[in-house]
C-alpha cells in the first residue's frame, strides 16, 4: 500500500526538497505532511523502504517547536523530541540492517539515509555517532555495485574513527567488517583479510571468541578463502560458524522453554535476517565446495529450525526440523537426534495450537502471545 499524495500548492516558491534525492519537491505525503518528494517514484520507493514504519513518528520531529511562555514547558518538549529522534534513528538503522542481510540493497538505502539524518539531528554533523549510519550507506552502495559513494562513506567513517581515540570496539569492529566487504568486492583479497582479521580481533575482545558477532567475521573470511580456492580453510571456518550458532540457539531455545529470555538476548529483525541468511547459505553448499558432512548439515538445519521456532513460525521450524532429522539419520549414534525430535515435537504443538486458536501452551509460555484469544 502506498500513501496518498497531493501536489504541493506552490512548488516553485517552496524550498522543499525530495526525501531521497534532495532535488526540488513537487509532492508530499498526505499522512504526515512533513515529508516531500520530487515525484511518485521516489515517494513509492521511500514508502516501501522505511516511510510506512516512521510516517507518524516524523510529525512531531519535523514540526517547528511551538511558542512556550514557560522555559520548563519548552525544555520538556525538547526532551520529548530528542527521545523520538533517537527512536527514529534506532528504527531506521534496524530496518536498513535487516534489508542488507536480506540483500535488498536498494530498499536499505532510504532507511540508511534516514538513520544518518536522524543521527545528525541529534549529534550534529560530525562525531562518532554518525559512523554506524555511514557504514550502512557504504554497505548498501557496495551491494548495489556503486563503489565510489561506498568508498566516500567509508572514508568519512574511517576518518571519524581515527579522530576518536576512545572509539568503542563495537564501532571499530563494524568499520573493519565493512572495509572487508568492500575489498572482497574489489577483488583485493589480501586487504580484505587484513580488515577481517581486525574485525574479528575487536569483536572477540568485546563479545568473546565464540560469540555470534565474532563468527560473522569468520563467515566473511570463508568467502575470501573460497575465492582463493583454499577449501580446507573454508570448511574449518564454516564448521566454527555452524557450531557457534548451534550452541547459541540451543541455549536460547532452552531459555525460551523456561521463559527466561531477557530482552537483550532476544533477536531483533536484523539479527534474525542475518542468522537466516548465514545458516542457509552454509546449508545450501555453494558450487565448487566439497560435499558437506551430514553431521554439519544436521546441525545447520537444526539451527534453522530453532531459529524459526523462536521467531514464532512453527511451519518453517517443522520444515527445517524434518530436514535435520534426515541428515542425522545418516550419522551413526548422532547426538543431535534427540534434540531434533524435541524441536519437531515443540513445532508440531505450536502449529496445532495456532491452527486451533488455542491461547497458550502451559509448557511453552511466551510462544503464542500474538494469536491469543480470550476463552
Ligand atoms: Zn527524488
Ligand atoms: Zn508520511
Amino acid at each position: 500500500m502506498s500513501a496518498k499524495i497531493n501536489p504541493l500548492a506552490n512548488p516553485k516558491g517552496a524550498n522543499k526538497v525530495c526525501e531521497l534525492c534532495e532535488e526540488p519537491a513537487y509532492i508530499q505525503c498526505t499522512k504526515c505532511f512533513v515529508t516531500f518528494y520530487c515525484g511518485r517514484e521516489h515517494q513509492d520507493d521511500d514508502w516501501i523502504a522505511i516511510h510506512q514504519k516512521v510516517c507518524q513518528l516524523l510529525i512531531p520531529v519535523r514540526t517547528p517547536v511551538p511558542y512556550y511562555t514557560l522555559e520548563a514547558e519548552r525544555e520538556q518538549h525538547c526532551t520529548q523530541i530528542l527521545e523520538r529522534q533517537k527512536l527514529l534513528m534506532e528504527i531506521s538503522q534496524m530496518v536498513a540492517e535487516k534489508k542488507l542481510f536480506e540483500k535488498r540493497h536498494k530498499e536499505s538505502l532510504p532507511a540508511a539515509l534516514l538513520s544518518l539524518r536522524s543521527a545528525m539531528d541529534i549529534y550534529g554533523t560530525s562525531g562518532v555517532q554518525l559512523v554506524p549510519a555511514y557504514l550502512l550507506l557504504a554497505e548498501a552502495n557496495i551491494g548495489l555495485g556503486n563503489l565510489s559513494p561506498a568508498e566516500q562513506y567509508l572514508t568519512w567513517a574511517d576518518w571519524t574513527v581515527v579522530r576518536t581515540p576512545d572509539c568503542s570496539r563495537t564501532v571499530r569492529n563494524k568499520l573493519h567488517r565493512c572495509m572487508g566487504r568492500l575489498f572482497i568486492v574489489k577483488g583485493n583479497l589480501e586487504e580484505a583479510l587484513f580488515h577481517l582479521a581486525n574485525d574479528i580481533y575487536y569483536a572477540s575482545e568485546e563479545y568473546g571468541q565464540d560469540s555470534i558477532v565474532t563468527c560473522g567475521g569468520y563467515f566473511l573470511m570463508a568467502d575470501v578463502f573460497f575465492k582463493q580456492g583454499k577449501m580446507d580453510i573454508v570448511n574449518s571456518l564454516y564448521t566454527e560458524v555452524a557450531n557457534t550458532w548451534h550452541s547459541h540457539l540451543s541455549k536460547l531455545l532452552e531459555k525460551h522453554i523456561e521463559n527466561t529470555i531477557t530482552p537483550e538476548e532476544s533477536f531483533d529483525e536484523a539479527q534474525q535476517a542475518e542468522a537466516d541468511q548465514m545458516l542457509r547459505s552454509m546449508l545450501d553448499v555453494p558450487d565448487g565446495c566439497p560435499e558437506q558432512q551430514p553431521d554439519q548439515s544436521a546441525a545447520l538445519a537444526h539451527s534453522l529450525g530453532m531459529l524459526w521456532l523462536l521467531d514464532k513460525d512453527p511451519a518453517k521450524a517443522l520444515e527445517f526440523g524434518k530436514r535435520a532429522l534426515l541428515y542425522s539419520q545418516l550419522v551413526p549414534d548422532c547426538s543431535l537426534t534427540e534434540p531434533i525430535q524435541r524441536l519437531l515435537q515443540l513445532a508440531e504443538e505450536d502449529l496445532n495450537a495456532a491452527n486451533k486458536g488455542w491461547p497458550e501452551l502451559p509448557h511453552y509460555p511466551s510462544a503464542h502471545t500474538e494469536n491469543q484469544k480470550s476463552t
